[in-house]
């Protein structure tokens, strides 16, 4: 027997026994019996009823020996009139349960109706039900058009105060949003309502931060979009959700809209990197659409956030548009350092520390190294289940942003700590022996990442211009372990390698971006910057063969004059090489007064 015939008789035998324990406990439903008026009356004078419903005209009747009966009363008058005009007895009436049931039209029709509507319901119900969660994955599908417009409900509120140095970009921010509340002053002067401000700059450098910032101190309602949701998912929805995402912020204004990393779809036109990607193109074209049509009171603000200015179409920096830009720079040593701040709150600091010092330690860093360098300190203390974070947490932390985390597993060979030690050793005694090279500030051969060792030399302060001087001292100092490594083992590893490249690279700038060389006060090929404009993948050579070879015979000259320096020096100084080599066999890491502890004594005169 096949399953299906086993499954239908189960079926039909489940049912029948269920029926049959209905038909057990169901009391067997007895047909009143039928009374006239003259018997119902002669009942209750014997005694015999207990109860009455009256129901409209009809007399529901409950004996004393648990049977019913039905009976009907005249129309025009009451039941205890019916009854006594019919001689019952005040006394035998007083025995019986008069329940008078007030039958609306309401509750007539109710009761004749819900049997049927009751199951109509149901299945309403379930079809809704149905229908809703199919609904919820079409939804998705029809209703792709739409922006994904958060109006800003960030969960915590961030003011200005929590946005430290960008004091140009704030400054700016806050005459914009003065515009949007008091737009009359503006007006008035015939000045127009700028219309888009751009804030760029690299990443992790506050851009978000600020125009949240924004956001929280203008009491003005703020829409935030990332660009790159514009063209997420379907093509064809990236106009629709710009001229959606510019409605919404209309018919709220005054009203800021920022537009986060606009660089996703501000590319420029036609720029056909990999192709021309039109649903980009017809995103910025709304845009621009978009901001042209904002009237001269339109008070709604747009502000736009990228780490790519570069690549923007320029049609989107015309007046009209993007008109102000602002530009975020990475932190100076005071802003560093009350970055620090701001991100110290709620940890737990040792007393003493001192976070100037950190900030000394951390030249380009953006404020978002900064903020993670503060909490990789805590992770750090907690790892070792200190109570309070100390100095050398962060800078431990600081070393571990820059060079990712210490690889204390990595076996190395004495031969290869020796190395090692001799390699950093070199790199330090160079910028010792030179005026021009910048102090250590650490030097290790605990390998952290991809480094098998660094030394860190740092300026004190932040430096906006660099000597030519100070460039041959660097290079001098990039070849140090490469020369240390050759004077003292005869060979030399490949821990020098990526010392050669900065190098090679460092000199080549030289040559052909600052006119440092030779050749004299010119510049060779476009400047690598354009590589990033979309428009030619491989930078623009303006110079000929010859020119080139002369280049490399420049490029050559600098990094074997920087080479014969190092190894000049080391020569000279090999007994504090050979000390300062062993220190670090001895305890790895040297920081800034160690490692002068142990060159003081040897007074070398930088030349
Ligand atoms: P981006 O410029 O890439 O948009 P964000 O605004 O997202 O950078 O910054 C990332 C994080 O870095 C912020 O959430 C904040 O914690 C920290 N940060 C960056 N700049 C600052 C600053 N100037 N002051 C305080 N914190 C900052
Ligand atoms: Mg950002
Ligand atoms: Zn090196």
């Amino acid at each position: 027997m096949s399953r299906f015939w086993k499954n239908i008789l189960w079926a039909i035998v489940t049912l029948l026994f269920i029926a049959f324990l209905f038909s057990l406990f169901a009391e067997p439903a007895k047909a009143p019996t039928t009374l006239n008026l003259n018997q119902l009356v002669d009942k209750i004078n014997a005694g015999q009823v207990t109860q009455i419903k009256v129901n409209g005209n009809d007399l529901a009747v409950a004996m004393k020996d648990g049977s019913q009966a039905v009976a009907e009363k005249e129309t025009e008058s009451g039941i205890s009139e019916t009854l006594k005009n019919l001689n019952v007895s005040s006394t035998a009436l007083a025995g019986v349960d008069l329940e008078v049931q007030n039958q609306t039209g309401w509750d007539y029709w109710m009761s004749l109706l819900l049997p049927t509507i009751l199951p109509l319901l149901l299945l309403a119900a379930i079809f809704w039900f149905m229908f809703r969660s199919a609904k919820s994955g079409a939804n998705q599908a029809f209703n792709f058009g739409r922006s994904n417009l958060r109006l800003s409900t960030f969960k915590d509120r961030v003011t200005f105060k929590d946005v430290a140095g960008l004091k140009e970009a704030k400054e700016e921010l806050i005459e914009v949003v003065d515009f949007l509340k008091n737009p009359k002053k503006f007006l008035d002067l015939g000045a127009r309502i700028p219309r888009g401000i751009l804030l760029m700059g690299p990443p992790g450098t506050g851009k978000t931060l600020v125009a949240r910032a924004v956001a929280g101190e203008s009491n003005v309602p703020f829409f935030y979009i990332s660009a790159s949701e514009f063209v997420e998912m379907f093509v064809g929805v990236g106009a629709s959700r710009t001229r959606d995402a510019f409605m919404t912020a209309k018919r709220a204004a005054p009203s800021i809209l920022f537009i986060d990393e606009i660089d996703a779809v501000g590319r420029q036109r036609g720029a056909g990197m990999g192709g021309g990607n039109d649903e980009r193109e017809q995103t910025l074209n709304q845009i621009l659409v978009e901001m042209d049509g904002f009237d001269r009171d339109t008070r709604v603000i747009v502000l736009a956030a990228t780490n790519r200015p570069d690549i923007l179409d320029p049609a989107l920096m015309r007046p009209g548009r993007f008109d102000r830009r602002v530009v975020l720079d990475l932190p100076d040593l005071n802003d560093r350092e009350s970055i620090l701040k701001i991100h110290a709150e709620g940890k737990v600091l040792d007393k003493g520390i001192d976070l100037r010092k950190v900030a000394q330690r951390t030249p380009g860093f953006s404020g978002a190294d900064l903020a993670n360098l503060m909490n990789e300190g805590a992770l750090i203390a907690a790892r070792e289940n200190q109570k309070l974070i100390r100095q050398e947490d962060l800078f431990n932390a600081a070393d571990k942003v820059l060079l990712g985390p210490e690889r204390k597993s990595r076996m190395i060979s004495q031969k290869e700590k020796e190395m090692t030690a001799y390699h950093e050793g070199g790199h330090a005694l160079v910028a010792v022996a030179l005026k021009d090279a910048d102090p250590i500030q650490k030097v290790s051969i605990i390998s952290r990442g991809y480094a098998g060792g660094f030394t860190m030399k740092l300026p004190t302060e932040d430096r906006h211009l660099k000597t030519r001087t100070q460039f041959l001292a660097d290079l001098a100092m990039m070849m140090g372990g490469y020369a240390s490594e050759k004077l003292i083992f005869g060979d030399v590893s490949t821990g020098a390698s990526s010392d050669l490249k900065q190098a090679s690279e460092l000199a080549r700038q030289l040559v052909t971006k600052y006119g440092m060389s030779d050749l004299g006060p010119i510049t060779f090929g476009k400047s690598e910057d354009m590589i990033f404009l979309g428009r030619e993948m491989t930078s623009e050579r303006d110079y000929s063969e010859e020119v080139a070879s002369e280049i490399d015979a420049q490029v050559h000259d600098f990094l074997m004059n920087a080479y014969e320096t190092a190894e000049k020096i080391l020569k000279t100084h090999k007994p504090v090489l050979k000390k300062i080599a062993e220190a670090l066999i001895e305890k790895e890491t040297l920081e800034q007064d160690d490692f002068y502890a142990v060159v003081k004594p040897f007074r070398i005169k930088p030349i």
